[in-house]
């Protein structure tokens, strides 16, 4: 039978058809993905990933799409949405299993409301759950990979979980299985004796000082290594408002490229490789990517 018909057959599944990438990512840039579908709970995401696996359509999952840059002609495949649903937070003490799709600034608030301490952090980072694990996000020097502890994982037939070790986080990086997607995560926070709320607007004034947070953009562009900051050297290279087309480097934080609204992602695509040629030039590294280019 047709993929689509199949598709749609799926009970708990929402689907959307030619959605465009500016709506599912912060970035805004992209043409269309062919699906994109929000499933409701595990079972039916594994539908999804069945289905897809054995047709041989592409699949991607997508938090708040707040990493990555979509290709210009679109995806021919389905794009695997948490977010609206699958969001639960569930605690026991200073322990808090999440779904894939809540967004880290709300388990931030879950761990203000019931005093935890540790997290505070990711009231500062624009993802999901799912999301903030696969790239080990972190700022104000907090990282996912020290607060979870479980990560559970599907590849459609089979669940697995698996601890932080397993995982082998790195900076911005993890080892995800191929194939597989994450469904929950579990974190351990620590009780905090002081005021978690405090410490959470503190971090979020600064962040909304020193980045573009209300632009369209997706983030830190390049990777720090060790104690080269990719940022500090744009900035010292002269490069912030440096642009092509309606991409351009940040004037608030020369790590970050923003939208104007018209750019494509081969105008971001062309400015990075402006950066790095500059870079390459003057420091003779070589800056690797943080953000993910789609396609
Ligand atoms: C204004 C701004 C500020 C930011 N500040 C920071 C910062 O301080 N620190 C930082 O680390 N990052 C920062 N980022 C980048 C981004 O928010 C993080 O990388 C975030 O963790 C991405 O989460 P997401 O849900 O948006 O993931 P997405 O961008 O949707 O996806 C990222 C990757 O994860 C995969 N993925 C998503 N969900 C799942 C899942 N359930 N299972 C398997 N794979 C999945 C996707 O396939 C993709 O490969 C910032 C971005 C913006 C726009």
């Amino acid at each position: 039978m047709k993929f689509e018909r199949l598709l749609f057959d799926i009970d708990g599944v929402k689907v959307n058809k030619d959605v465009s990438f500016g709506s599912i990512t912060t970035m805004g840039v992209g043409g269309k993905a062919a699906y994109v579908v929000q499933p409701c709970c595990t079972e039916a995401l594994e539908k999804v990933m069945r289905l897809c696996d054995a047709q041989g359509v592409r699949r991607k999952a997508f938090g708040a799409g707040s990493n990555i840059i979509a290709p210009d002609n679109g995806y021919e495949g389905v794009i695997i949405l948490f977010g609206r649903f699958m969001s639960n937070i569930e605690g026991d003490k200073s322990r808090v299993v999440c779904q894939s799709g809540a967004k880290l600034s709300m388990l931030a608030k879950y761990s203000e409301v019931y005093s935890l301490g540790g997290g505070e952090f990711l009231s500062c980072i624009p993802g999901t759950v799912g999301g903030g694990t696969v790239s080990n996000a972190g700022c104000f020097g907090g990282e996912c990979s020290q607060i979870i502890r479980r990560v559970f994982l599907t590849d459609g037939n089979r669940r697995t979980d698996m601890t932080a070790e397993e995982l082998g986080f790195g900076y911005r990086s993890c080892d995800l299985p191929e194939g597989y997607v994450i469904y929950a995560v579990e974190y351990r926070f620590e009780r905090a004796y002081y005021d978690v709320g405090e410490r959470i607007r503190r971090m979020k004034e600064v962040k909304a000082k020193t980045q573009p947070v209300n632009t369209r953009c997706a983030g830190s562009v390049f990777k720090r290594t060790g104690e080269y900051i990719p940022a500090k050297r744009i900035d010292e290279l002269g490069l912030k408002g440096l642009c092509v087309n309606g991409a351009a480097v940040s004037y608030r934080h020369a790590g970050f490229i923003v939208n104007d609204g018209t750019a494509t992602q081969k105008d971001i695509v062309e400015l990075i490789e402006l950066i790095r040629e500059e870079v390459r030039k003057q420091d003779g590294r070589e800056l690797t990517l943080e953000v993910e280019l789609l396609g």
